[in-house]
């Protein structure tokens, strides 16, 4: 038994466009690390494939606006029109246990958590080509309209932008096996520098 397990834990953000592979990712790394996933509030659409208190906390707009009332997010922001929030007390639990935490946010609420969080790991996931996010983003099953879609490419290039300013990480998920790796080195300090 050593020191480590009375350390504090540590902080990780994962950002990226939709369908670039973060949830996968993310899926990855929890088993690989038995890190703890925050689950965020929404008061977006659930998909056809989602789960209530799994994928998403899916809430009216009223339940989160009270929320952040009561300032019971770490961070929030509207992405794509809808709310979308980190629950603060299970993340601080998690960190206080000494977990890994990840964090699947997008870039405003990643700069709003570095700010109050300055030790926090940034990872932007990147798609190897363009088309490759559409295909990805049409296999989630969603069963969103052309319109969302649409505009969720067009974000995408503006948040892969904004993120070679802020990020300390950028992760290319080509093969995903070597993304996951990627991710998890990382998160333990073996690639220290922005490629
Ligand atoms: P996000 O959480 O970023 O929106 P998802 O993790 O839901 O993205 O992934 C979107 C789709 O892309 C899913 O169908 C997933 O299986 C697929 N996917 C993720 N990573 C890869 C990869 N490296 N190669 C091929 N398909 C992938
Ligand atoms: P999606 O609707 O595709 O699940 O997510 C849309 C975007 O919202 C993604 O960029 C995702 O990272 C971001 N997002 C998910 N949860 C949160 C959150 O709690 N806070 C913030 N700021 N963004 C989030």
């Amino acid at each position: 038994m050593t020191d480590d397990s009375k350390k504090n834990g540590k902080l990780v953000i994962i950002s990226g466009p939709s369908g670039v592979g973060k949830s996968t990712i993310c899926g990855r790394v929890v088993k690989a690390l038995d890190a703890f996933l925050s689950v965020s509030a929404t008061t977006r659409f659930k998909g056809d494939s989602e789960v209530d208190g799994q994928n998403y906390w899916f809430l009216t707009t009223e339940e989160f606006e009270s929320r952040i009332q009561q300032n019971e997010f770490l961070e929030y922001a509207k992405v794509f029109e809808n709310y979308y929030g980190t629950p603060r007390q299970p993340v601080d639990d998690a960190v206080a246990a000494g977990r890994v935490v990840i964090l699947e946010i997008d870039v405003q609420g990643a700069l709003q958590v570095k700010k109050q969080r300055p030790e926090a790991v940034m990872v932007f996931i990147l798609p190897p080509r363009k088309e490759v996010l559409e295909k990805r983003i049409d296999g989630r099953g969603r069963g969103e309209d052309a319109e969302t879609k649409k505009r969720r490419l067009e974000t995408a290039a503006a948040e892969i932008a904004s993120a070679w300013q802020h990020y300390d990480h950028m992760v290319v998920n080509d093969d995903l096996d070597q993304a996951v790796q990627e991710v998890i080195d990382v998160i333990e300090g073996k690639i220290e520098d922005k490629i």
